[in-house]
């Protein structure tokens, strides 16, 4: 598994890590991922599994690194404080990795939620800020609202979809902010070799020796300040997945699968 930089931070985050929205898998996929160095695991107040990361998690969490979020409905002070008090119950440890405010939320001052979420990091409960689905000119407006460094912006990318390679990877890229890519691989792989003209996912998959799941995820973390964090019920998948790090595809394969968009 390569390691890249948490944005400035200098904390090291695996290239893949291990979603978990609408995970059912138990213990063991998840488990199967740490002990291969995926230990970034992605959750949510919103999915109903920070529980079952609790208990993958449990007796080894010094080891993972816990993402999770606090949903719009929540972006008020004290609600902000009180998801992340309910989210640290739930996962059973005292402190998150990392917490991201999960959507935009217009209707409430981006500066009272920042206040909280500075608050979080002031009280030992949170390492680092983050945000997921936010543009660029929205993380501008958050950054100006925080004495903390936000560190990274969850967005859609996969060879799928690529609309964040417009402006929000190069601003991230440019701003010292990763960007972590969710549903790297668009739900099902027959999604993106839908999306891609015939044949070139199959052709790269080939003459790298992978899979067409492991040329799809190391794609996406291709540019230095990407990670991805495919979700699996399954540790087969999960060792597939995890494999899809500490190798990079050539210039020649990655401008075939540009051209096939
Ligand atoms: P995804 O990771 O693109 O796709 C998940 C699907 O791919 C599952 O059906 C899974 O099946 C399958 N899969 C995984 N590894 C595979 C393999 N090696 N071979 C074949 N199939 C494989 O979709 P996602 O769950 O939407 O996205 C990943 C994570 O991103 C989420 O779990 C969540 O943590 C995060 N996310 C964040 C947001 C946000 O707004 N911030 C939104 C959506 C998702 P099995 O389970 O059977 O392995």
């Amino acid at each position: 598994m390569e390691y890249v930089e948490l944005g400035k931070t200098g904390v090291r985050i695996p290239e893949i890590g291990l979603g978990t929205w609408g995970y059912t898998g138990g213990v063991e996929p998840l488990q199967t991922g740490i002990s291969l160095g995926a230990s970034l695991i992605d959750t949510a107040e919103a999915y109903g599994t920070e529980g079952a990361v609790g208990e993958a998690i449990l007796h080894m969490r010094d080891r993972v690194f816990i993402a999770t979020k606090v949903s719009p409905s929540h972006f008020k002070h004290d609600e902000v404080i009180s998801a992340a008090e309910n989210s640290l119950k739930r996962l059973g440890t005292d402190y998150l990795d990392l917490y991201q405010l999960h959507w935009p939320n217009p209707a409430i001052p981006i500066e009272e939620t920042m206040a909280a979420m500075d608050q979080l990091v002031s009280d030992g409960k949170i390492r680092f800020i983050g945000v997921s689905n936010f543009s660029v000119a929205q993380i501008e407006e958050a950054q100006a609202a925080t004495e903390n460094k936000i560190v990274s912006n969850q967005v859609r990318y996969s060879l799928a979809d690529r609309a964040v390679e417009k402006d929000v990877i190069p601003y991230c890229r440019d701003s010292g902010v990763t960007v972590i890519a969710y549903t790297p691989l668009a739900r099902g792989i027959g999604n993106i070799k839908a999306k891609l003209s015939h044949g070139a996912l199959e052709t790269v998959a080939q003459a790298t020796g992978k899979t067409e799941v492991q040329v799809a995820l190391n794609w996406c973390t291709t540019e230095a300040n990407v990670v991805a964090i495919p979700k699996s019920d399954s540790s087969d998948h999960t060792r597939e997945n995890c494999d899809a790090s500490g190798w990079r595809l050539s210039p020649e394969q990655l401008g075939l699968l540009a051209e096939a968009r």
